[in-house]
C-alpha cells in the first residue's frame, strides 16, 4: 500500500528495512498493527513489509491516525523544528570554534555553557550533527589554519603553531602528522622545491644545464 504517491513504496521499504540513514526525514513508516509511525532509522526490529505504510511527513501519518514512535522520536528527524533547532545550535557551535572559542584554554565544558546546555548534550549533538566532536572540530580547524600559513608565509613553525591555535608546538605536530601523515616541516620542504624556478627541458639539454645539475 502506498500512502502517497509520491513515495516509491519499495525504495522506502528497503530503506527502513536497512535503517539507511540517507532516508531519515524523507518518509516516515506507519506500522499497521500498532498504528505507530516510525523513521526509517528507528532502532526498533523493522514490522514485517505487509504491515507497513510510507508518509511523506509526520503530519500525514497524524493525519492517517498513527501516533509518533517514542523510540526514534520523529518530531526531531531531519526537516523538522527539533532537527533544525538543533542543527542550528551546533553551526553556532561550530562557528564559535572557527572564531577560536577553544583556542585560548577554553574548554567543551565552556562552550556548552556559552550555548546554554549541558557538555554532554553538546557532544551528543555534534556527533550527530557534525559527525564530530567538538574538540576534534577545533583540532581540524587549527590543522587547516596551520596549513595554510606553512604555504602562504615564511612564518617560523613555532610561531605558526600558536597562531593557528594550538596551545603547544608539541600538540601542533602531533595533529598536522595525525592528518597529512608527516611533519609539518615536511610540507614546507615540498612546498619550497615546488616553488623553485623552472628551468624548461629544451633549454636544458642545449646548454647542458642537466649534466652540470646532477654533479
Ligand atoms: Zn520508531
Amino acid at each position: 500500500m502506498i500512502a502517497d504517491r509520491g513515495l516509491d513504496w519499495r525504495r522506502c521499504d528497503r530503506a527502513r528495512v536497512a535503517r539507511d540513514p540517507r532516508f531519515d526525514g524523507r518518509f516516515f513508516t506507519g506500522v499497521l498493527t500498532t498504528r505507530i509511525y516510525c523513521r526509517p532509522t528507528c532502532p526498533v526490529k523493522p514490522a514485517k513489509s505487509r504491515n507497513v505504510v510510507f508518509f511523506p511527513t509526520a503530519s500525514a501519518a497524524e493525519r492517517a491516525g498513527f501516533r509518533p514512535c517514542l523510540r526514534c522520536r520523529p518530531e526531531a528527524a531531519p526537516g523538522t523544528p527539533a532537527w533544525h533547532g538543533a542543527a542550528a545550535t551546533v553551526s553556532r557551535a561550530v562557528r564559535l570554534i572557527e572564531r577560536g572559542f577553544l583556542d585560548g584554554g577554553k574548554s567543551v565544558e565552556d562552550l556548552a555553557d556559552a550555548l546554554g546546555m549541558t557538555p554532554r548534550h553538546l557532544r551528543r549533538l555534534f556527533v550527530r550533527y557534525a559527525g564530530a566532536s567538538p574538540t576534534a572540530v577545533a583540532t581540524t580547524r587549527r590543522v587547516q589554519r596551520a596549513k595554510a600559513l606553512i604555504d602562504e608565509t615564511s612564518m617560523p613553525m613555532s610561531a605558526i603553531a600558536f597562531a593557528a591555535g594550538f596551545a603547544s608546538i608539541r600538540r601542533f605536530n602531533a595533529a598536522f602528522r595525525a592528518v597529512y601523515r608527516r611533519p609539518p616541516t615536511a610540507v614546507r620542504r615540498a612546498r619550497r622545491r615546488r616553488a623553485e624556478p623552472v628551468v624548461p627541458r629544451a633549454l636544458r639539454r642545449r646548454s647542458g644545464q642537466v649534466e652540470v645539475a646532477r654533479v
